[in-house]
């Protein structure tokens, strides 16, 4: 321990000497293990990878099913799943004299076809919390190993006994994991947490932020705990203001029944927020996108209409489908009909209308040429051998842009708003073959380009400068 100074090390060794683990941890540890598993699903029959039983489910691969044996709820995976790894952060709080010391640990679960092996507990990280100076000191181990991309490794091979104090510049250790709760009221009895209800949320919640909690140590997090609603505990701050249950969660108290028993998340609540309905299926469908994508959807279909829609879709781009609801209103259709706001094939519909709009858009810049050709036909010049004349139309453009090389499709819609004149100089004996393109600002040429850039021979020049001087001047 040659990394830490004489009072951090006299902390970590009173650790190591004075807290022991409680007798409850290892059942605790077992049951996490066992969670890191997975139902295979083989010809409509499921087996339970974790106490073999084998039934039957309407479930389909990647969704969850309870196993009716030993009642762990698994992911079904398909009988060719050869490869997992899973890893899950175990917390274990304790107290050292007024001080409070979060633990973490790691374990991970190796799943392969035909094993699965279970890692033992890793202890890496120890956080110690002052809470009256609201204050923490995070130290980490040997096995704690960063990689250059900022994440945490933990090298279970390591021995976990060289420990050094944690760079907090870099960054702080996560404590965001499954915490121990049996030993956490005990724990709390003489301090500012012992109405905190915080045993119950460790106990009702997968994963929280134990660090979190203990810093802040929100008035709001025993009332929601006691109100039920374990999940929106976790981030008990976002709900420490407002006096009403209104202004506390952005939703009317009538739904605080429909919350409980659903134990809704942050997430959910702000689905419900935006569509106000009690349908836990839907807010969940509804789950997958963000907020900001279902305002946009709102404005033109109800939320209720959109959730029966995205229902029958097996993959569903949202992306896609608010291009989509923009096109309709562009094109001026209907935005009540079922048939344009639901299409049964939605990139069929949505390719369609963007091509009918890009033909518009186009109709719109060959209007503003036509004009501006009328406005420099007059410019229109020529001798024996050439013709310089204005671009009359969009097509006439792409035409020439085709013909030379040029990326003066580009410049169709400078022309048409009038920043810039484009000209075509061509052989008076062939007026359909492109030559010289030329750009002209303020009177002058900006630019004369012949095909693939390259710049015009001494006789077009010429040609070009008494057509600027004489007709381009003179105007
Ligand atoms: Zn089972």
């Amino acid at each position: 321990m040659a990394y830490l100074k004489k009072q951090y090390r006299e902390l970590i060794e009173r650790i190591d000497n004075e807290l022991k683990i409680p007798r409850g941890w290892y059942f605790f540890v077992k049951k996490e293990q066992e969670k890191q598993n997975f139902i295979v699903k083989t010809k409509g029959k499921c087996t339970c990878k974790n106490c073999n039983m084998e039934f039957e489910t309407d479930k389909k691969i990647n969704e969850y099913e309870k196993c009716p044996k030993c009642h762990n709820t698994y992911l079904i995976k398909q009988s060719n799943y050869s490869f997992h790894i899973f890893e899950k952060v175990l917390v274990l709080v304790d107290k050292l004299d007024d001080r409070l010391v979060i633990r973490l640990f790691e374990i991970f679960t190796r799943y392969t076809k035909n094993k699965i092996y279970h890692s033992k507990p890793a202890e890496y990280g120890r956080i110690i919390i002052d809470s009256k100076k609201k204050e923490k000191i995070e130290f980490a181990n040997d096995r704690a190993v960063g990689t250059i991309w900022g994440e945490l490794y933990i090298d279970h091979t390591n021995k976990g006994e060289k420990w050094r104090l944690y760079n907090k510049n870099y960054k702080s250790l996560n404590t965001y994991g499954k915490v121990y709760d049996k030993n956490l009221q005990e724990i709390f009895k003489d301090t500012e947490y012992k109405y905190s209800q915080l045993w119950e949320i460790a106990k009702r919640n997968d994963m929280i932020d134990i660090e979190y909690h203990l810093l802040n140590n929100f008035p709001s997090t025993e009332l929601l705990a006691k109100m039920g609603l374990y999940k929106l505990a976790r981030c008990s701050g976002d709900f420490n203001k407002g006096k009403s249950f209104k202004e506390r969660f952005g939703v009317d108290k009538s739904y605080y029944e429909f919350m409980k028993k659903n134990n809704i998340d942050r997430s959910e609540l702000n689905i419900l927020k935006i569509y106000p309905k009690t349908n836990i299926e839907n807010i969940r469908l509804l789950n997958q996108f963000y907020i900001y994508d279902l305002e946009k959807v709102k404005k033109y279909v109800s939320l209720e209409k959109f959730a029966e829609y995205v229902k029958k879709k097996r993959k569903f781009d949202i992306q896609m489908y608010i291009d989509y609801l923009g096109f309709l209103e562009n094109l001026k259709m209907d935005l009540k009909n079922k048939r344009y706001l639901f299409p049964e094939n939605l990139k069929e519909k949505h390719d369609e209308y963007s091509k009918q709009i890009r033909i518009k858009d186009n109709e719109k810049i060959d209007k503003a040429i036509n004009k501006r050709y009328k406005q420099l036909k007059n410019n229109t010049y020529s001798n024996k051998k050439y013709i310089v004349m204005p671009a009359d139309s969009f097509i006439s453009l792409e035409d020439e842009s085709t013909q030379q090389n040029h990326c003066i499709r580009n410049y169709a819609e400078k022309y048409a708003k009038g920043k810039c004149d484009i000209y075509f100089m061509r052989e008076i004996n062939t007026p359909n073959k492109s030559l010289v393109t030329i750009e002209v600002r303020d009177k002058k040429i900006v630019q004369s380009r012949i095909k693939n850039n390259e710049i015009p021979n001494n006789s077009q020049k010429r040609f070009l400068n008494k057509w600027e001087n004489e007709i381009l001047n003179a105007a």
